[in-house]
């Protein structure tokens, strides 16, 4: 039946693949990818000839008629992200609300994603929880940090290592030195670690010894008796 698929693929552990994820990809009339050079690699791994077509942030909204027009007619089309789940700070809600709007039916297979296991892996409570992803890098960042402050339930962001540092000294001023945080690094490749600690503690030894490769940084929420 035509429709969009979503396509979850592995953040670093080829074998988080589903089953069912490469049984969507070789069946269906055409990837979307968001680096159609990086997907081409995962794909020659399972050995699936699908059809690809760039599909990124840069271009989503020339191409998204293309592709409901293209559904409309009888294909099937997947959408897949360089890594994780598309739409989880990556390009796919614009196509998943068009199809909607359309009323192209959309299929969101459940997969890898990093922040489930860097939540998880935190030990800080996982029961409610905020995903804030990126934070902006200059206009709107320090508004956005202070609406956070009282947030009670535990934050979820997507940071990159260059800016670590200065994201945890503004944790620290936000939100103090003793919140318990945790950094985890490279998650499901061979150097993944995960940091933990309050954010003095977590800030101490990431100025000591910078962090290298994908990051998430997990924050306990705000607590009345702090
Ligand atoms: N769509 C992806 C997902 O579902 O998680 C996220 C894509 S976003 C462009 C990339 C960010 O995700 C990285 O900067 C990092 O914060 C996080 N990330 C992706 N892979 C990771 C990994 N293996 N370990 C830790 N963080 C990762």
């Amino acid at each position: 039946m035509a429709k969009l698929y979503i396509v979850p693929t592995p953040i670093g552990n080829l074998e988080d693949i589903t089953l069912r994820a490469l049984n969507i990809l070789k069946d269906v009339d055409l990837i979307l990818c968001e680096d159609t050079r990086r997907s081409k690699k995962l794909l020659n791994h399972f050995k699936i000839e699908t059809k690809v077509r760039s599909h990124h942030k840069f271009n989503e909204h020339k191409e998204v008629g293309l592709v409901i027009e293209k559904i409309k007619s009888g294909d099937k089309i997947a959408l897949v992200s360089d890594a994780g789940t598309p739409g989880i700070s990556d390009p796919g809600f614009l196509i998943a609300r068009t199809c909607i709007e359309n009323n192209i039916e959309i299929d969101c297979l459940p997969g890898p994603t990093a922040f489930v296991p860097a939540l998880i892996n935190s030990g800080i409570p996982c029961d409610k929880f905020v995903f804030e992803g990126f934070l902006p890098i200059k206009k709107g960042r320090k508004t956005r940090l202070e609406k956070l402050s009282y947030e009670d339930r535990t934050m979820v962001f997507y940071e990159s290592p260059h800016k670590i540092l200065r994201t945890l000294k503004d944790f620290k001023t936000v939100f103090g030195n003793e919140r318990k945080i945790s950094i985890s690094r490279e998650l499901t490749k061979i150097f993944e670690e995960n940091i933990r600690g309050s954010i003095l503690e977590v800030l101490g030894l990431i100025s000591e010894k910078p962090p290298k490769g994908e990051l998430v940084i997990i924050v306990e929420g705000y607590k009345k008796s702090k």
